[in-house]
């Protein structure tokens, strides 16, 4: 069986590395907000080439507290693609803040930015862009837009962890750079775990603050914060990872590169562009007959996912927080998306093998 994904695979190369770091972790006895944050925080800062990077606890909170750090009023407009992870709209929603669906292009799956204007009303104060599947957006022409029009740019980052648009990376281009290392992403922890890049020191020190009860000094609370601190033993583990961050990246685009190279044109395979660094978080076809062919796959022992197979205006949970139900492109999308084997966790082999099972799909 080759199947979709195997963390436990996966982290297998880092295992010593990881024991010694929760015996350390043992024995120091230091549990919350110590060293190991703050090393992984200044450490993934230079990965970046960044000043100011705060760890938080998970991915929607780096959406989350990056939005609170705006001080957007109540009501207002955040613009958003229509088919993200559901996750960055409700980033929004418990903002506050009204999420403005925009349509992505067909080709790439990201924010189309000829749509962005058409969406813009005096209320809007944010573009959230989402680097689907690892893919950067198209940002010259979006940062153009914001720019234009005085709005905040948030990435969510979450699947797009050493991505490129023109050799710069994703998270480096708005205002802030929102991470998860949810265990599936390409730098993963063993739990939950997010970090926000911020472009200054007030921001970094308003999220610093948010994700602590809001206290800048113990028990000296200055504004109504959380508790969403990036926990001190994931801290450690990612620490572990994030130097081996490339070599994980490169090795899902050797495996990309099988797909591309090998799937037989009845496949639509995910668009390649010089300027785009695509790091494969997800590899992406889409097929008109994707239920039959992921059962297809399924009968000769090949595991796949679908992301995501709920639109989010199909979410029961959006049903009363949308302004617009119909979003042909991304139900599209929905419809006929399947994300094939492409971890760290797999051998050319195993994607050799996919290409060779799909190629020979005859419905
Ligand atoms: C995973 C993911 C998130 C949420 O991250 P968590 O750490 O699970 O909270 C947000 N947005 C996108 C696009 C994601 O893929």
């Amino acid at each position: 069986m080759i199947q979709y994904e195997n963390l436990k695979t996966l982290n297998r190369p880092f295992e010593e590395k990881l024991r010694n770091k929760f015996d350390l972790f043992i024995a120091k006895g230091w549990y919350i907000l110590g060293d190991e944050v703050a090393l992984f925080e200044k450490e993934f800062a230079e990965y970046h080439n960044e000043q100011h990077v705060v760890g938080v606890a998970n991915g929607l909170d780096a959406l989350i507290l990056s939005l609170k750090c705006c001080n957007f009023q109540p009501g207002e407009e955040v613009i958003v693609p229509s088919n993200t992870y559901i996750a960055t709209i409700l980033s929004i929603l418990h903002c506050g803040l009204t999420p403005i669906l925009v349509e992505p292009d067909p080709k790439t799956y990201n924010l189309d930015p000829a749509k962005i204007n058409a969406a813009i009303t005096p209320k809007t104060v944010a573009i959230m862009v989402v680097h689907l599947y690892g893919l950067c957006c198209e940002m010259d022409p979006i940062l153009e837009i914001a720019a234009e029009h005085g709005l905040k740019v948030i990435e969510d980052c979450a699947q797009a962890h050493g991505a490129k648009y023109k050799n710069k990376l994703a998270g480096t281009f708005g205002d802030f750079g929102a991470f998860s290392f949810y265990p599936t992403k390409n730098l993963g922890a063993l739990g939950d775990a997010g970090a926000v890049i911020c472009k200054n020191e007030a921001d970094s020190h308003q999220i610093r603050q948010l994700r602590n009860y809001g206290s800048e000094k113990k028990y000296h609370n200055s504004i109504v914060g959380y508790n969403s601190r990036l926990d001190e033993l994931q801290a450690s583990f990612l620490r572990v990872k994030l130097p081996h961050l490339d070599e994980i990246n490169n090795h899902k685009r050797s495996l990309a590169s099988i797909y591309h190279q090998g799937l037989k044109d009845d496949f639509i395979k995910p668009t390649v562009d010089p300027d785009f660094h695509h790091v494969y978080h997800i590899f992406n076809i889409l097929h008109p007959k994707r239920d039959q062919l992921k059962q297809y796959l399924l009968d000769h022992g090949i595991g796949t996912e679908i992301h995501y197979p709920v639109a989010p205006q199909n979410q029961a949970a959006l049903k009363n927080h949308l302004t617009h139900f119909e979003y042909p492109i991304s139900s599209q999308i929905h419809l006929h998306t399947l994300s094939l084997p492409c971890s760290f966790a797999h051998s050319k082999e195993d994607v050799q093998r996919v290409v060779e099972v799909l190629n020979k799909f005859n419905p």
